[in-house]
């Protein structure tokens, strides 16, 4: 096959005493995301993405939350081991591209940092990485600013 396509969708609840971390980027905010790792939350949705496509299960198989190795693991690490397995199936990054929803903070003035850590992670341009960030206009989890949700799509060709 010459192209293959995934999608990963994630989700983590906000939280006092938590840094807020999104695609590598650190952003100032009152509060952050609670998870086992740092609870990146658009990294863990772009790494299934990576590894749907080549129907390699999910990040919670590769890095179980129950071990030690991954508390407050730096998902952008986590990312790069993502690319050994795609790499080693012998297939590289077309493009991705994926979509945060947060009611807050306006992620706009980090968008350009996101799209840079998470390209040097994957080891291609940053034109083939798209974030994008948009809010549920105050309705759901995301709106109540209870949590953030993170959607990506990944398109693979064989290298
Ligand atoms: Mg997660």
């Amino acid at each position: 096959m010459n192209f293959r396509i995934g999608h990963g969708y994630d989700v983590h609840k906000l939280v006092e005493d938590r840094k807020l971390i999104l695609g590598g980027a650190e952003i100032p905010h009152t509060v952050g995301l609670l998870g086992h790792s740092d609870a990146d939350v658009l990294t863990h949705a772009l790494m299934d993405a990576l590894l749907g496509a080549l129907a390699l299960g999910d990040i919670g198989q590769m890095f179980p939350d129950n071990d030690p190795a991954y508390e407050g693991a730096d998902s952008i690490r986590l990312l790069e081991a993502v690319m050994e397995h795609v790499r080693a199936a012998g297939y590289a990054v077309s493009n991705v591209d994926c979509t945060v929803l947060a009611q807050a903070p306006k992620l706009k003035p980090y968008i350009a940092q996101m799209r840079e850590r998470l390209a040097a992670a994957m080891g291609v341009a940053v034109d083939q990485v798209s974030v994008k960030a948009t809010t549920e206009e105050g309705l759901g989890f995301t709106g109540a600013k209870e949590g953030i949700a993170a959607h990506a799509v990944a398109l693979l060709e064989r290298a």
